[in-house]
């Protein structure tokens, strides 16, 4: 059908909302509470457009266009109404924007001035509410909240957790935990979906930039950073660059000039991992199971298990995830053969992820000294490039600290969703034929943004069925397959978050699927682009089990690569 937007005729599929017309010509239209993917709700009324038949003012993004609709999405009745939306949203604000960590990338304050706010037209009460600052990963601030409902939304139907809810109603309306309870007390999984998509301050990650740079400052520890996959095809977003631009060598270099005395690379524990998962699947076919073997390298995963089906914490791989194992490397092999005490390392992980900040101080991870001391997500990273002056444009590329700095391909797509389960097979395909690597290591089934992929592969005599999941609605229909004994699978890789890591709760706001597409084109590029592309062709990792662990599933390696689990009834 034919629609007229801002004078120009354009086409439109019949069921399409006139937000979606708009913006495939183009044609900005604001919203505060629109997410791709999701059922509109039309809460915030930003995208107001006047329709010219009806001579009224729609929410643009629930509104379905029809033949012949004449819509005008800039004119001055619309941008005074928008304009009053936004007036009202500030009137019940606390207009704290000088000390708001997301001042500056703040979807409300950027449309205040697109819309020249300049004065305070209403006034009166405003709704006060306690900051929750009792989780270990997530802050809430509920009187920065808009109502928006994305935080919500992104719980309820893409984690499948509800932790968040609207509660009350009219003027005491705010979005909290049941009863108001913090949410360190109800089964948050602290993936940071809700926070990666919260357009205002309203929800933030626990900062843990002030130990950090107390560690730094202190001269009688060494301080060592670790990088994750996600983050060097996302952290350039928050300086300008091109969205998935990958900026590993600027970012080990942004991080020896922030302080960090060694900076090594996630990437090698992930290859690492892949060793110890291979090792682990090989040795529970060989005894029956159990089986499907369920990945554990997310963490926001691990604790849903945790929380909702605990009867399947045994299909856990006992692996650490690739940054606790690095952790306990770093304190016990690196501290070894540097020859320094254990407890002058202070080990921090640059994550794209809210929930390895709950991790890091899970009590099973770490011995005498914690795996991990502290956690910071990319967002953080770029505040403390920023905070000490240095231009990134301007930084050199440089390369990891050896020898936890060598990386395969295989340990870089752990970034994305579907990239443990690929860099698994290629692994499981050497140790299944003794010794052959696959002519082919791009494993397409697994590579896609869908929920849920699912292949078969044979290796030699094995057939093995595998499946990658990413967000949790996803897992359920999966878990409850294995609950009633009729899982077809052997292996399943699962991510909290839709993607994978690249669309962690750490990264770069606001998320959209575009730069998700751009992170996820990135990590592939460069598992393309890596001189060795399987887990066991790393020389690193070769000589960590010659010189330390010995075989991979060793004692030593289980001691410090392997972990166990807790049924969660307390929160
Ligand atoms: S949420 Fe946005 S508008 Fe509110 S204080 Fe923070 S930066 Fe300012
Ligand atoms: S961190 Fe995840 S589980 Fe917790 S409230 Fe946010 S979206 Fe829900
Ligand atoms: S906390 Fe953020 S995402 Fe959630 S409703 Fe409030 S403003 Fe929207």
């Amino acid at each position: 059908m034919n629609i007229t937007l801002n004078g120009q005729t354009c086409w439109a599929k019949p069921g399409e909302t006139v937000l979606n017309v708009a913006r495939r010509e183009g044609v900005n239209i604001p919203t505060l509470c629109h997410m791709s993917n999701f059922s509109p709700t039309g809460s915030c009324r930003i995208c107001t457009v006047e329709v010219e038949n009806g001579n009224s003012l729609v929410p643009s993004c629930a509104y379905p266009v029809y033949e012949n609709m004449v819509v005008r999405t800039n004119s001055p009745r619309v941008r005074r109404a928008r304009k009053t939306i936004i007036e009202l949203l500030v009137a019940n604000h606390p207009q704290d924007c000088l000390f708001c960590v997301r001042s500056g990338n703040c979807e409300l304050q950027k449309l205040t001035q697109e819309y020249g706010v300049r004065t305070h037209r209403y006034q009166g009460e405003r709704r006060r509410a306690r900051i929750d600052i009792a989780s270990p990963a997530i802050e809430r601030d509920p009187e920065k909240c808009i109502l928006c409902g994305r935080c919500v939304r992104i719980c309820h139907e893409s984690q499948q957790v509800g932790a968040i809810d609207f509660v009350h109603r009219g003027f005491k309306s705010s979005v909290a935990p049941a009863l108001e309870r913090s949410l360190n007390t109800v089964p948050c999984i602290d993936c940071g979906q809700c926070v990666v998509n919260c357009p205002v301050g309203a929800l933030t990650e626990k900062s843990h930039q002030k130990q950090v740079w107390e560690a730094i400052n202190n001269t009688d520890m060494l301080v060592v950073a670790q990088v994750a996959p996600a983050i060097r095809v996302a952290l350039g977003e928050e300086f300008g660059t091109d969205d998935g631009a990958v900026v590993t060598g600027k970012t080990v270099s942004a991080l020896r000039r922030i302080g960090f005395d060694r900076v090594f690379d996630t990437n090698f524990s992930a290859d690492l991992t892949i060793i110890e998962e291979a090792t682990e699947l090989m040795h529970r076919l060989e005894k029956g199971g159990p089986t499907p073997m369920l990945t554990s390298c997310s963490p926001g995963w691990v604790k849903y298990l945790e929380h909702y089906y605990p009867d399947l914490l045994n299909n856990l791989s006992s692996c650490k995830s690739p940054h606790e194992m690095q952790g306990a490397l770093l304190k016990t092999y690196y501290a070894k053969k540097i020859g320094v005490d254990p407890s002058q390392i202070y080990v921090v992980s640059v994550m794209p992820c809210t929930a390895k900040k709950y991790e890091a101080q899970r009590p099973e991870l770490g011995g005498e000294y914690p795996d991990v001391d502290a956690v910071i997500t990319t967002r953080e990273l770029a505040r403390m490039i920023r905070a000490a002056g240095i231009d990134f444009h301007k930084l050199p590329n440089q390369g990891f600290d050896d020898p936890l700095g060598e990386s395969t391909g295989a340990g870089a797509i752990f970034g994305a969703a579907g990239g443990v389960m690929e860099a698994a097979i290629r692994t499981a395909h050497y140790y299944l034929t003794g010794g052959t690597d696959m002519k082919s290591l791009t494993f397409s089934p697994m590579r896609g943004l869908e929920g849920v992929k699912q292949a078969e592969v044979t290796i030699g005599e094995q057939t093995l069925r595998v499946a990658a999941v990413s967000g949790l609605t996803n897992v359920k229909a999966l878990l409850d397959d294995i609950r009633a004994g009729i899982s077809p699978f052997h292996f399943i890789e699962v991510m909290a978050c839709p993607g994978g890591c690249v669309n962690g709760g750490g990264q770069p706001q606001p998320a959209t699927p575009e730069k998700l597409l751009k992170r996820t084109e990135s990590i592939y590029q460069i598992d393309r682009e890596s001189p060795r592309r399987n887990s066991h062709r790393n020389e690193s990792v070769q000589q960590l089990y010659t010189e330390f662990l010995g075989e991979p599933g060793s004692h030593c390696a289980h001691e410090l690569l392997h972990t166990h689990y807790v049924e969660r009834d307390e929160f």
